[in-house]
């Protein structure tokens, strides 16, 4: 391993270790030196102490260090994909985070940040520097270094990775990688040594520091989904916060297998559920017919209905 991870010479900042030089070459994200931010807005569907009452201020870098064939952000995070109103000026994607931040809003998101983490680092600067000091959230998709996440201990306030698999043909089949769940469990055991499983809550009842994994719930994949919750309670601590999600729905214009063109069911989500109550785990779950909500369209001004 090189001495400096966040080197774009050389780059190793994802597990993907492509080695390429960012800054003549791309790697599997297809991302350079600068960064590429999709999207910019307020968004208040999250879990109750991101959101709080006012939102949270999320940026949703374009690409992916994953590529997920049922990716319900495919719009954005297809690596082959470019809009020429994505952002790329550190300065404009500043100046857009603080017109939210403005507003009170006191939550900065940073959704699918993995491969972007210079990037991000150069943005949070920028805010700081113009006198900001928002509540710092890494949102990935649990695909992460644990070199990098190292780095990041006293810039990132609130982890928020997904932990999308147990089995490495699921993920090998799902997402192109059959390391993922090797990769994450340590991705997230790193983030649990960082911010312990307490949450510091604000007085407004948001999120200060601390760790949420997510875990989305996927048709025909109760099984596996149990899996995850007892390898958290059993490896990392029963008293985790978990976000448990069943919104998944086959996106439109998406090829995807068989078994994932159908929602989930109401029972295998209560399988899951009943799991997570009998281990003890903390944190929320998903009403079963949230997918009807959570159907971004990031060509609209307001990706999320509701928002
Ligand atoms: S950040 Fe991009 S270029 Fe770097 S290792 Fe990951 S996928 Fe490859």
């Amino acid at each position: 391993m090189q001495d400096n991870v966040l080197d774009l010479t050389n780059c190793n900042i994802c597990p993907r270790h492509c080695g390429v030089n960012r800054y003549n070459g791309l790697g599997f994200c297809r991302i350079g030196v600068e960064p590429l931010v999709a999207s910019i807005f307020l968004h208040k569907g999250e879990e109750p102490v991101i959101s709080g009452e006012k939102g949270i201020c999320n940026v949703f870098f374009a690409h992916c260090n994953l590529q997920c064939i049922y990716c319900q952000n495919h719009q954005i995070s297809k690596n082959h994909t470019a809009n020429h109103k994505w952002l790329n000026n550190i300065e404009n994607i500043v100046e857009n985070i603080t017109k939210i931040l403005d507003t009170g809003v006191s939550m900065l998101g940073f959704v699918s940040p993995s491969h972007q983490v210079v990037q991000m680092l150069k943005i949070i600067e920028g805010v700081k520097e113009k006198g900001y000091h928002p509540t710092i959230v890494y949102n990935s998709n649990g695909y992460d270094n644990v070199e990098t996440l190292r780095l990041l201990e006293n810039v990132v306030d609130v982890y928020l990775p997904d932990f999308k698999y147990f089995c490495a043909g699921t993920s090998k089949r799902y997402s192109g990688v059959a390391d993922y769940f090797d990769v994450a469990a340590k991705a997230i055991r790193e983030m649990y040594r960082q911010k312990g499983s307490s949450l510091i809550l604000n007085e407004d009842g948001t999120i200060a520091f601390g760790l949420i994994v997510r875990h989305l719930v996927l048709p025909g994949h109760s099984y596996e989904s149990i899996k995850i919750l007892k390898y958290i309670a059993e490896n990392l601590s029963p008293r985790l916060h978990v976000s448990l999600m069943s919104q998944y729905y086959p996106p439109e214009n998406l090829r995807l297998p068989r078994e994932l063109e159908r929602d989930i069911n109401e029972n295998e989500y209560v399988q899951v559920v009943n799991v997570m109550h009998d281990l003890g785990l903390r944190g929320w779950i998903q009403e079963p017919e949230s997918q009807f909500h959570y159907r971004p369209d990031f060509n609209s001004q307001i990706p999320f209905l509701g928002d």
